[in-house]
């Protein structure tokens, strides 16, 4: 056997690059995965299942599959698109950035609407960030300085595991030499999570109060006035962390969907970035989004270079419009104002409401993944591709927005095509019937 190292996880958005794989001396074969956590290592270890589906089928009248070629599932991809007025791109958070920009490409010629995974986890942080920009840092400034650390309406010890080992609570760092001792811990969630059972302190909140406490936060550092309670918190345990986040020396917040997608939205995020601004009053404070898949990030950022917004991007007008609401997946479907739709990357059949499922049942559609999935099931064409960063590399951004190259360990199975391959197919045969070079 041999041993590959410095591998990148593609999982979550925590984008570990330690990991170690064990592979078989003709490169076809993953023997073991170390440093990964379980859900990390389950995805490598996956690529090598025995029943994996490895080249395209169409759906048939009866609901049976019909194997097909690459190329005219590349076609049929490209006909519905073409044919459509408004089809719908969505996914792109499970890919590299290099497959997003072609996959673009092809949205700018067919008038498509790209959104990515953000538009039901961290779309209202993106707002937030546009309304009153973002003090931010890197993973690895948290690991050598981060000495306050809050965790709000996120519990990285099931969605982002090996986070709180290399980042946030127990590695040790330049100036946090002592690893968890160095830190104090706040979790704001309203229950008592497993990422609160290792925190100093768990502030339980009342579900859907996260600007209220927020706020009172901010009142709390300038020690003005608050009512007894809020948001079901004691109004000394208030005062207690606000004091005890003024006295760190770099305080970094981490939050998830607790605080996105409660009640306020991307006002619960414009709010907790204005606590990161008053805390840099007295210390030196960051926030970071904890970003699920692992390059949603990235999706943000090659929207962003190309068409100037991160999701919801709707270009059926022949140039970028950005209206979240509007232009994001599930309005679009829900309404019924796409009439084609095109999933690569996700799997909005396992995450979306069931009508927005039910329309894409109905629609036209393609799902291009490695995997049998619920989007899959509902779709009328299956591209199975490569894995991006076990099967072929790839640029990927993590959280914190620094990009990171992920590696090939091991070949794809034979005659696969990755995904950027199979959309350089689509856009030679959408450039072909839009009759442009
Ligand atoms: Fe992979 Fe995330 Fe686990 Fe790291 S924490 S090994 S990136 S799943």
């Amino acid at each position: 056997t041999q041993l590959v190292t410095d591998i990148i996880c593609p999982f979550c958005g925590t984008l570990c690059d330690d990991i170690e794989v064990e592979v078989s001396d003709d490169g076809k074969k993953i023997i073991k995965v170390t440093n990964a956590c379980a859900i990390g290592a389950e995805k490598f270890l996956h690529a090598q299942s025995p029943d994996r589906i490895v080249r395209p089928r169409m759906k048939q009248e009866d609901g049976s599959w019909k194997e097909v070629t690459y190329d005219e599932a590349a076609k049929y991809t490209a006909k519905i698109l073409c044919d459509a007025k408004k089809p719908l791109m969505y996914g792109w958070s499970s890919t590299s950035c290099e497959a997003q920009a072609t996959g673009h490409m092809i949205a700018e010629l067919v008038g498509g609407v790209v959104d990515n995974t953000a538009t039901v986890c961290h779309g209202p942080s993106l707002i937030a960030v546009h309304d009153v920009g973002i003090p931010s840092c890197t993973l690895g400034e948290v690991k050598n300085r981060a000495d306050r650390v809050i965790f709000w309406g996120c519990n990285p010890a099931h969605a982002h595991p090996r986070h709180m080992s290399r980042y946030s609570i127990f590695s040790r760092g330049y100036f946090t030499t002592k690893g968890s001792k160095s830190r104090k811990i706040i979790v704001v969630d309203p229950r008592p999570t497993d990422t609160a059972s290792v925190a100093d302190y768990h502030i339980q909140i009342q579900q859907g109060r996260d600007y209220e406490l927020i706020d009172a936060l901010r009142v709390a550092l300038q020690e003005g006035p608050l009512p007894e309670t809020v948001a079901g918190v004691p109004k000394e345990k208030i005062y207690d962390i606000a004091r005890l986040l003024k006295s760190g020396r770099f305080v970094t917040i981490f939050f998830g969907m607790g605080v996105t997608h409660s009640l306020g939205k991307n006002h619960n995020i414009d709010i907790a970035i204005a606590l990161t601004a008053d805390l840099n009053k007295y210390t030196k404070a960051a926030i970071i989004p904890m970003r699920g898949h692992y390059n949603v990030t990235g999706s943000g950022q090659v929207l962003g270079w190309q068409f100037g917004f991160p999701f919801c991007v709707d270009l059926s007008r022949g140039f970028a419009r950005y209206n979240p609401g509007e232009s994001s997946a599930n309005d679009l479907l829900m309404r019924g104002e796409v009439d084609a739709n095109f999933v690569i990357g996700s799997d909005p059949g396992s995450h979306f409401p069931f009508k927005s499922v039910k329309v894409i049942n109905e629609l036209p559609s393609v799902c291009i993944d490695p995997h049998m999935t619920p989007t899959v099931a509902v779709s009328k064409c299956h591209v199975p591709v490569a894995l991006v960063g076990i099967e072929v590399g790839g640029s990927c951004y993590r959280m914190d927005n620094v990009p990171i190259e992920s590696r090939k360990v091991v070949d794809p199975p034979a005659g696969m095509l990755t995904d950027g391959e199979f959309l350089e197919l689509v856009l030679t045969e959408v450039q072909r019937i839009k009759g442009v070079a």
